[in-house]
């Protein structure tokens, strides 16, 4: 067996619990961007009117609930 100082001990511990905050860090920061994601697929901006609306149907050219102007979908950017 072999033998381990307790500061080596306390060294291990803080860098496995370093560890794991940095992986729950990028996998909380990995999950909220693909939500983001596919959350703008379905955003549009009326180019008529300028509102923003959230259409879920397959619809290419969904009408504004607004004005009623069809508007095709684009990428949004992040501000
Ligand atoms: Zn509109």
């Amino acid at each position: 067996m072999f033998q381990i100082s307790l500061p080596n001990i306390i060294v291990a511990y803080l860098v496995a619990i370093l560890a794991i905050v940095f992986g729950l860090w990028i996998a909380s920061d990995w999950v909220r961007k693909r939500r983001d994601r596919r959350n703008r697929r379905f955003r549009l901006v009326c180019n008529i009117c300028g509102w923003p609306y959230q259409d879920k149907s397959r619809d290419p050219i969904p009408p504004c609930p607004q004005c009623g102007a069809l508007n095709e979908r684009t990428a949004l950017r992040d501000l």
